[in-house]
């Protein structure tokens, strides 16, 4: 099973119609049907299979309706394959607690369903914690819509919210055989990856690949090709990838934004010494894929 890239998110029914009302009572709804995730400190319960293969573990049931009734954390996660699925949080855990992982841990690890609805539940959870208090009046606001929005208790106000998404382009540069890769002071040691950064107001996704690109490094482009995209929620972002080539190979690196910025050759990276020296890109992100793709 090869379970450790973006493009293996699967595709869920959001089944937004059913958000509205009260799914519990729905007519296609069981409770043997419930797939529910349980979160706790923002870690994930799954069952391991070996090194490199995870299972989410779904609680069902009564032991799961009994959870999810009247539970302010609860989120409606979407349908799939007749089983309705769910997230909430838990205070405390009577579960091994070696059996819970953060998702960053887990993205590698999990099959495509099981990444898909853990990643939304992380996705909303955080977004969720974030929107206590209504944007407009600062009074208190509830989770609304199966924990697909949030709506203002003032009467008076009544303000409603919907889960958001940070946008952010991620971009291969080269130049011939050369691609433009950097690092930041923060990152792992030796880790380089491609340049990044949010798309920001009044800009399209291409004119943030281009801008990004000279604020970073000076280096202009053309050519800017959408590639693909990666659900990022660490803690809210959409990924954005990008192939663009630069007009040369000139350097002005913002060392305010990069401890570095530099060309690699195609036959520097298919020999990577992946030490402390150099590496590249972890293996779930979308930077490793662009530069994996542009290398074959
Ligand atoms: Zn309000």
């Amino acid at each position: 099973m090869k379970n450790n890239l973006f493009m293996n998110y699967d595709t869920v029914d959001k089944a937004s119609h059913l958000r509205e009302g009260h799914i519990l009572d729905h007519k296609d709804f069981d409770i043997n049907k419930i797939k529910l995730a349980k979160i706790w400190q923002n870690k994930f319960s799954v069952k391991k299979i070996n090194e490199t293969n995870y299972y989410a573990i779904w609680c069902s049931g009564k032991e799961a309706y009994d959870l999810m009734l009247n539970n302010e954390s609860l989120i409606f996660l979407g349908v799939l394959k007749g089983s309705f699925y769910f997230s909430i949080n838990i205070d405390d855990t009577d579960e091994h607690i070696k059996s819970y992982y953060d998702l960053r841990t887990l993205n590698p690890l999990l099959n495509k369903s099981d990444l898909t609805f853990l990643t939304t539940a992380q996705g909303i959870n955080y977004w969720h914690k974030k929107n206590i208090y209504c944007g407009i009046c600062g009074s208190i606001s509830k989770s609304d819509d199966s924990g697909n929005s949030r709506v203002c208790l003032n009467n008076k106000c009544r303000n409603k919210v919907f889960p958001r998404l940070d946008p952010a382009v991620i971009m291969l540069i080269t130049y011939k055989d050369s691609c433009l890769l950097g690092r930041q002071k923060f990152w792992p040691e030796g880790m380089h990856s491609t340049l990044a950064g949010f798309v920001e107001h009044g800009e399209t996704i291409e004119h943030a690949v281009k801008r990004e690109t000279y604020e970073e490094t000076g280096v202009k482009i053309t050519n800017i090709q959408y590639r693909y995209s990666q659900a990022w929620p660490f803690p809210s972002s959409l990924m954005l990838g990008f192939h663009a080539e630069a007009l040369d190979t000139s350097l002005n690196v913002n060392y305010q934004e990069l401890e570095n910025a530099s060309w690699y050759t195609k036959d520097f990276l298919k020999s990577s010494p992946e030490n402390s020296k150099f590496k590249m890109p972890g293996k779930i992100s979308i930077a490793r894929r662009l530069i994996k793709d542009w290398l074959a």
